[in-house]
């Protein structure tokens, strides 16, 4: 039976749809919803537009941005010969969160599982070669420290081994399976500064 009438159903239906967001957190916002101000829904759906719309990837380190090259790329004081690689963007912002590290990024989006039948043609790692043939002295391997972080920490780090580019591990600080996003800042700094040359 329809309590809601058919847009406020088809409203729970959508959020409910969305990940992490249950059938009663979707009832609840869809009642936050329908109660806001008419601007702050219009607000709230032009974000979402412009975002699905603009964000692309970055043509340097495919991070998530809605310019041709993100803020991090672009900027001058950024120092372009150390790459660090990691999964997601979501890992990404967690070590700009901390503030301390100067270099650049490289973002797989995703990570080697054979499980899963991931393979490395799957990720960004074919760009990631193509980046070492410029100016790089450095990469850090900043995987998670799932089976499939550290599958795919030993597959790049055969990779870059032979072109003489160091390549360094974050340290084990790092708890084993912990996404790299849910670490706090003091554990992710010393995981980078604790690194290993592989
Ligand atoms: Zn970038």
């Amino acid at each position: 039976m329809d309590y809601y009438g058919s847009q406020m159903s088809k409203l729970i239906e959508q959020l409910s749809s969305l990940p992490g967001i249950g059938g009663k957190t979707a009832q609840r916002l869809a009642f936050h919803i329908v109660h806001m101000p008419k601007e702050r829904v219009e607000q709230l759906t032009g974000a979402i537009t412009d975002a699905r719309n603009n964000v692309r990837y970055c043509s340097e380190c495919y991070t998530l941005t809605d310019q041709e090259k993100c803020p991090i790329c672009s900027n001058e004081a950024r120092d372009k010969t150390t790459i660090m690689v990691v999964e997601s963007t979501r890992d990404l912002a967690a070590y700009e969160k901390t503030g301390k590290y100067n270099g650049v990024y490289h973002v797989l989006h995703g990570a080697i599982s054979p499980m899963l039948g991931i393979g490395p043609a799957d990720i960004r790692l074919k760009e990631l070669m193509q980046r070492l043939q410029g100016d790089v002295r450095e990469v850090i391997i900043a995987t998670n420290s799932s089976l499939e972080g550290e599958t795919t920490a030993m597959y790049i780090s055969k990779l870059i081994k032979p072109t003489g580019i160091r390549v360094s591990r974050i340290a084990s600080g790092v708890p084993v399976g912990g996404d790299l996003e849910y670490i706090d800042e003091v554990t992710l700094l010393r995981a980078l500064e604790g690194r290993v040359e592989l």
